[in-house]
């Protein structure tokens, strides 16, 4: 029988993270200021950002020193398990070997606290007492407070109103966590009020709640902001996962021919592949990497690769990524975390010069992957996840085909327990399948800066 799990000590958790900025050929696009249009320095995120985070945003160091208190942290979950997907594997009868690391091990159940404890930790050294933030499905706010929770800080979670009446209990880890979550629109910030006046009804959105949680960061001298994916630095503290996997691999004795994660805004899979790439790009290896999004959020797949902003509002610098248009307005569906209309400008950046490829696929194929895969390997996967597990499957089934073996690696970002909404409405067939909605993506374009 094949060995099915590779696990390492907690002394092998990585001391450093990977900075794939030290090994770029070309520099990317720099972020612009929004008004001016000329390239931003860094003092222009001090007001939002601790100065620490914001060198690691700029940085081109290879290896950034990981502080030993947030390893610490890290341990509680960390080295995450590496496994081999052999129950899956016999399922679809086909000579590839299927691997996955799974993050749905950590305290709120996906990748996201890898990034959340390191932004913390920054801001408590820096004499932050209180951090803003916006949270869609509630993955990120429910990170987020139980990292500042660990640090003895307070966070305020702006959750998209329509999320925080469907998803109960993500609204109830924040508040063990000593969070404090309101719904958004709320009537605590002149957006907040400004939305309601308007429109009483309001179910809000990603970007109402952006608004919010920057203007109550901007407003007091005590509160950062904080941002759970798209930035360099978030992305930087998710390559614990590709650092871990790269030594199980080894233990396994094998190398992936190729490495999938689903992508939202892009940092589960930037952490599970930049490592690997690091390989490729010294010609060492061949290895395909694959970013997979919804159907009806396809960022990478059919957006342009302009300068745009990052969040709804248009409050933030502008940075050149795959979007959609920052007014696009996805469609509601389960996989909450992947509806973002732009995608990570380091990620983007490579796209763009050939090192990853990106895929798309409607909710109905996702769901019937994740469906496959829990009554196989027996864990739920986030509606997210299931992108990559069907990318992951239809690489097998390739293999298969082509009657040959094939080593795959996918990124199991997260568990779906809190999601079994989702799997109720796929099981009766309620689940529609989302199409690219591209009239309303042409109108988001219009509306694009002109630079
Ligand atoms: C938030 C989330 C994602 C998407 O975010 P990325 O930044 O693209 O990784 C994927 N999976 C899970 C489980 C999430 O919570």
């Amino acid at each position: 029988m094949a060995t099915r799990k590779f696990n390492l000590e907690e002394s092998e958790l990585p001391t450093h993270w990977y900075n794939i900025a030290a090994d770029l050929k070309n520099p990317p696009a720099p972020p612009l200021h929004p008004a001016t249009h000329e390239p931003i320095g860094p003092e222009a995120l001090a007001p939002l950002f601790p100065m620490e985070l914001i060198k690691q945003e700029v940085s081109t160091e290879r290896y950034i020193a990981i502080p030993d208190e947030v390893r610490e942290i890290l341990k509680i979950w960390r080295p995450a398990p590496l496994i081999r997907a052999t129950f899956l594997e016999k399922a679809l009868d086909t000579p590839a070997h299927i691997y996955y690391k799974y993050e749905g091990v950590s305290p709120s159940g996906s990748h996201k606290p890898n990034t959340a404890v390191a932004q913390a930790y920054y801001n408590k050294q820096e004499g932050v007492k209180r951090i803003a933030t916006e949270t869609g499905a509630g993955q990120w706010g429910s990170s987020l407070a139980f990292a500042c929770q660990m640090f003895g800080i307070e966070s305020k979670v702006y959750m998209v109103k329509v999320s925080y009446d469907q998803k109960p209990y993500r609204r109830s880890m924040m508040r063990v966590w000593g969070g404090s979550v309101v719904a958004s629109p709320s009537d605590e910030t002149n957006a907040g009020r400004g939305i309601l006046a308007e429109d009483p009804e309001s179910q809000g959105s990603l970007g109402i709640a952006i608004s919010e949680a920057v203007e109550d960061a901007a407003m007091r001298e005590d509160t950062r902001y904080s941002l759970g994916s798209v930035l360099n630095h978030v992305l930087l503290h998710q390559t614990v996962i590709g650092q871990e996997a790269m030594k199980q691999m080894e233990m396994a004795g094998e190398y992936p021919d190729v490495v999938i994660g689903c992508a939202g805004g892009g940092s589960n899979a930037a952490g599970l592949l930049f490592p690997f790439m690091k390989d490729r790009m010294e010609g060492k290896t061949k290895t395909r990497f694959m970013a997979v999004e919804p159907a009806s959020c396809p960022s990478l797949t059919k957006g342009e690769y302009r300068y745009d902003f990052g969040d709804v509002a248009g409050l933030t610098p502008l940075m050149k990524m795959y979007t959609l248009g920052h007014t696009f307005m996805p469609p509601g569906i389960h996989a909450g975390g992947l509806r973002y209309h732009a995608m990570a400008p380091l990620l983007c950046h490579l796209y763009d010069e050939g090192y990853i490829e990106a895929k798309a696929y409607p909710q109905n194929p996702c769901f019937e992957a994740a469906t496959l895969f829990a009554q196989t390997e027996g864990i739920i996967p986030a509606p997210e996840s299931s992108h990559a597990i069907r990318g992951a499957i239809d690489e097998a089934l390739a293999a298969k085909e082509e009657g040959k073996s094939r080593v795959i690696l996918f990124n199991l970002s997260g568990h779906g327990l809190l999601d079994l909404q989702a799997y109720d409405d796929y099981m009766a067939g309620k689940l529609v399948d989302d199409h690219y909605p591209a009239e309303k993506v042409r109108e988001a374009m219009t509306h694009l800066p002109v630079i």
